[in-house]
């Protein structure tokens, strides 16, 4: 039961009565945990064809390389890409029913932060050809955490840095050493968000809607779930943006100095 009251006092403050509202939600968070079932169930089911899709199509694609079918090579080629795009979509719905019911896992290792994000980097300029990702990088240093969870957050901002720019042809992306934090920021030059929206946009299923000439794919998942794992690493994740000139996404985690 969610119980909203206010009280009603008389001259001296006194409380002489209370209105309130009693409203079972019950029901609703019932409905929730159903559509996380579903969501998890639906997305693990949907893994297992897409991976030995995956197999398959790559198997193929150096077949055809191999036997000098260049044509046919390109054809499968393309159908590679879509199916790791299936593959990201796939797994963001299963992040999400993770983290809803708190059973995403972290794995600590040591790694070199300063080499995890130009790995990103080349990973993410490999696709876009339109885009030059100019590195400014100043954190060096090994630090303690999840390579793999911090990885999907800076390949979340970079990604988005660039599908959200269409008319840009830069983008930049820095790293501060704090002593006791690292701070990853990434500019773009892109649409950007309006003032009254950048606080939805780390919401789950939130996409900015708008009458622009471009429609950008998504589940609008990406930046929910990395303002969850940058919170559960101790951190925090913010945006400073026009609309129109283009956006700042920036997150910072602490480390052992
Ligand atoms: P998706 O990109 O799949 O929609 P995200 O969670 O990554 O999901 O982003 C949520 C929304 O925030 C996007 O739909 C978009 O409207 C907005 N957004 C995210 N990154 C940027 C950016 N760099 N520039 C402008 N808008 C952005």
């Amino acid at each position: 039961h969610l119980v909203r009251a206010i009280p009603l006092k008389d001259a001296e403050g006194n409380i002489i009565k209370w209105y309130g509202t009693n409203t079972d939600v019950h029901d609703q968070k019932e409905l929730e945990k159903q559509k996380d079932n579903f969501l998890g169930i639906a997305s693990h089911e949907l893994k297992t064809p897409v991976t030995s899709l995956k197999a398959y199509a790559q198997v193929m694609e150096s077949m055809f390389k191999r036997s000098g079918d260049f044509k046919n090579a390109d054809l499968l080629g393309k159908m590679n890409k879509q199916v790791d795009r299936l593959t990201n979509l796939i797994s963001d719905l299963l992040d999400v029913t993770k983290i809803n019911s708190g059973r995403l896992q972290f794995n600590e290792t040591e790694f070199d932060f300063n080499e995890m994000v130009e790995e990103v980097i080349e990973d993410v300029q490999r696709t876009s050809f339109k885009h030059i990702i100019h590195p400014d990088l100043n954190f060096k240093r090994n630090i303690v955490g999840d390579r793999d969870r911090i990885c999907q957050v800076v390949t979340n901002l970079l990604t988005n840095a660039v599908k959200y720019s269409p008319d840009a042809n830069e983008v930049i992306i820095y790293t501060v050493d704090h002593q006791d934090s690292v701070q990853v920021s990434v500019r773009d030059y892109g649409i950007g968000i309006s003032a009254e929206l950048q606080d939805h946009v780390f919401e789950q299923f939130y996409r900015v809607s708008g009458e622009k000439e471009h429609t950008f794919p998504g589940l609008g998942l990406g930046l929910y779930i990395s303002s969850e794992i940058v919170k559960r690493l101790g951190g925090k994740i913010w945006v400073d943006s026009v609309e129109g000139k283009g956006s700042t996404f920036c997150f910072s985690i602490p480390v052992n100095s």
